[in-house]
């Protein structure tokens, strides 16, 4: 399968290609050529499949420059977490992704991306550096992907006193391979460190330098595979298929859209949004006005130009009235999330995040406007609450219960490097500390 950029549908690039460029040349975003159809056996069966192996059934498709054994393998090492589909009511279920290392869904895209990245690169004589700039969440999830990787170091830049004390002490207490450097500046800053030091010749000459962007396509892939995972712990198949997905760069609804495409009969997906509502209204009026991001409790969705906008136009070649056949798209207020906290606990007894809220909140509005209410309605619940244990225990007014692997890190030294945001002592501060 070759892979085409979102500026021009000229382009093809081997897999290979698109996952170590992360961006094409012309600023584009890489998409697979075509999205084939899985057979209906695998669909009639799909009971029978693990988690892993519907990921491989997927993945296949698009990367054959691996072969099975190797995929398999890196599959295996990615999908190491399950996806468990807990229900709410008799037709509302969450779909739990946050499993993994630091407790959201990022994890499936960043460990996917690492083993790929150590497999592309494992005969490369140079040393391969990760620069990733992080305003909190992205930066953890990738550097555990990356974790004890041989021949592979991570730098990771966040603005200093701009990141919550727990996404702080996720980022600095790794250790090993992976060296946290604490910027004098925001978070614009870090991402213009690791712009120049992409076209710095005397690191390029000491490492190979790849990024772990976000719209990386070997981000992108593996979060299809959970939708299917969704679909197989669904009891009663007959019934239409809703999905909600809480949403801010819309990677995980573009997921999804790729999954549909590959013949998972979902009905409906409803983009669920904050206060940052440039996808709602583009649905309403067709016209696509990006702004700057507002901040809110969903703090993960502040996203005022979603940049997997692209791929969704790309897909529906451009046409608003079949993107809107497909997706419905709400906003909520915090007010509105705070709310719907609350009222998830009450009435099914359990604990959501602010971002699942936000989930719950446009897939009830949904279901009141829909004729036929008897759905099967999913939820994507992309972080655990005790992630934003500040918002989620006070609403609720009871602590909510942080898993181990969170609480353990709070409590390690943190270890990072100070610098200041220029880039002359930012690169002596990397040179020093990983060379
Ligand atoms: C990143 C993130 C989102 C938004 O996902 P997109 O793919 O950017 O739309 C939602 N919730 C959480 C917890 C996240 O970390």
């Amino acid at each position: 399968m070759k892979f085409y950029s979102t500026n021009n549908k000229q382009t093809h690039v081997s897999f290979r290609e698109a996952v170590l460029k992360g961006i094409a040349d012309d600023g584009g975003l890489f998409m697979p050529n075509e999205i084939p159809k899985l057979p209906e056996s695998f669909f009639r069966e799909i009971e029978k499949y693990s988690f892993q192996e519907i990921g491989y059934e997927v993945a296949k498709f698009f990367i054959d420059d691996i072969d099975e054994q190797d995929l398999r393998r890196i599959i295996n090492q990615a999908v190491s977490f399950p996806a468990p589909l807990v229900p709410l009511s008799e037709n509302i279920s969450v779909l739990e992704l946050f499993h993994g290392p630091t407790l959201a869904f990022k994890d499936f895209g960043a460990q996917f991306l690492a083993n790929l990245i150590e497999h592309y690169l494992k005969d490369e004589e140079k040393e391969t550096l990760i620069l990733v700039a992080t305003s909190g969440d992205t930066g953890s999830a990738v550097a555990n992907g990356f974790y004890e990787k041989r021949g592979i170091k991570v730098a990771l830049l966040y603005p200093g006193g701009k990141v919550s004390k727990t996404q702080e002490q996720q980022l600095t207490t790794l250790g090993k391979n992976i060296f946290a450097f604490e910027v004098e500046g925001v978070f614009d800053d870090c991402q213009q460190l690791v712009k120049q030091a992409f076209h710095d010749n005397e690191l390029k000459n000491i490492f190979s330098m790849t990024s772990a962007n976000s719209i990386n396509i070997a981000r992108l892939l593996p979060q299809s595979f959970y939708y299917f995972e969704a679909y197989k712990q669904i009891k009663d198949k007959s019934l239409p298929f809703v999905i909600s997905v809480p949403s801010g760069n819309f990677g995980n609804l573009t997921a999804g859209l790729i999954a549909q495409a590959m013949g998972l009969p979902i009905e409906k997906f409803i983009a669920a949004v904050n206060a940052n509502d440039i996808f709602p209204k583009y649905l309403e009026n067709g016209e696509y006005k990006p702004k700057d991001s507002v901040q809110t409790i969903s703090n993960a969705m502040d996203v005022g130009n979603p940049s997997n906008f692209a791929r969704i136009i790309s897909l529906f070649d451009n046409d608003v009235e079949s993107i809107r056949n497909t997706i419905s798209s709400s906003s909520y207020s915090d007010e509105q999330t705070l709310s719907a906290i609350k009222e998830v606990k009450e009435q099914f007894g359990y604990t959501i995040d602010p971002h699942g809220a936000v989930g719950y909140l446009a897939l009830k509005k949904y279901l009141e406007n829909c004729e036929n209410k008897n759905v099967n309605a999913v939820i994507l619940e992309t972080a655990h609450p005790s992630k934003f244990s500040e918002i989620v225990d006070e609403v609720l007014n009871e602590k909510t219960k942080m898993p181990e692997r969170l609480s353990a890190c709070l409590v390690k030294e943190k270890k990072s490097v100070l610098t200041q945001k220029d880039y002359a002592s930012f690169k002596e501060a990397l040179i020093k500390t990983i060379t």
